[in-house]
């Protein structure tokens, strides 16, 4: 076996570890793999291996990607910041927008996605930052309530949920930052009266417990790719 099938079938294993630990069923978590830094022959490996959804950083590096692979049924997701500008070039694209962080950028996708999604509304995640890191993007927990009403009123926006990069701690550590967002998402489903079906968070180092307090969607790079090239 080659290493990226072999990676993603111990991932598969962890994942289905972790889920039936929380009582969860594995099947309702989504592994996105992280391509960055790596080249589209590696995507292509992993796709050969079952992996159909690819999460890319930089809307250049994703489209270049795009283009090259346009002969495999990829979910594309974009999980990288997105600037304003950058919205015409993503919108009907990509399957999931992970990374929304402000009422502008959530504007301007609805606003590009009326002229080039063909009447499809553009999925999206808000983006949390739970803890609270000034160097960090993401909105504040105390914003997450109105910007996800502000979203699911937006005609080309479909808004299912959040997204989290917690502190950079290991895995225990992290715990409860994922704990925190589980909580704040039904805090906001029960005072909205809605139900959003994802919640991405989780990567190489501690998706493990990210499955335990609630993913359904874990980003991995590393584990499956192996570390990026410079
Ligand atoms: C790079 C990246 C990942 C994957 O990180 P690994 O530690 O390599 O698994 C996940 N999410 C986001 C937003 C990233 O930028």
């Amino acid at each position: 076996m080659n290493e990226i099938k072999e990676n993603l079938k111990i991932i598969k294993e962890k994942i289905a570890f972790h889920a039936q630990k929380a009582g969860r069923n594995p099947d309702e978590i989504l592994l996105v793999g992280v391509s960055k830094k790596h080249p589209a022959t590696k995507i292509r490996e992993a796709y050969k291996a079952g992996l159909k959804d690819i999460g890319e950083n930089y809307v250049q590096e994703a489209l270049a990607k795009m283009k090259e692979l346009k002969d495999l049924d990829i979910n594309w997701h974009f999980i990288g910041r997105l600037q304003r500008n950058k919205a015409k070039y993503v919108v009907g694209k990509f399957i999931l927008i992970h990374g929304v962080d402000s009422e502008k950028v959530l504007l301007t996708l609805n606003n590009q996605c009326e002229k080039r999604c063909g009447g499809n509304k553009q999925a999206i995640l808000l983006e949390i930052n739970i803890g609270g890191e000034e160097t960090k993007g993401g909105i504040s927990p105390s914003e997450a309530e109105i910007l996800t009403k502000i979203a699911m009123e937006l005609p080309y926006i479909q808004m299912q949920g959040f997204m989290t990069i917690p502190p950079p701690l290991e895995p225990e550590k992290v715990r409860p930052y994922f704990r925190k967002m589980r909580e704040l998402k039904e805090e906001i489903e029960a005072k909205l009266g809605v139900q959003l079906p994802h919640l991405s968070m989780g990567m190489s180092a501690d998706f493990g417990v990210a499955i335990e307090e609630g993913a359904t969607i874990v980003r991995i790079g590393t584990a499956i790719f192996g570390p990026r090239p410079q």
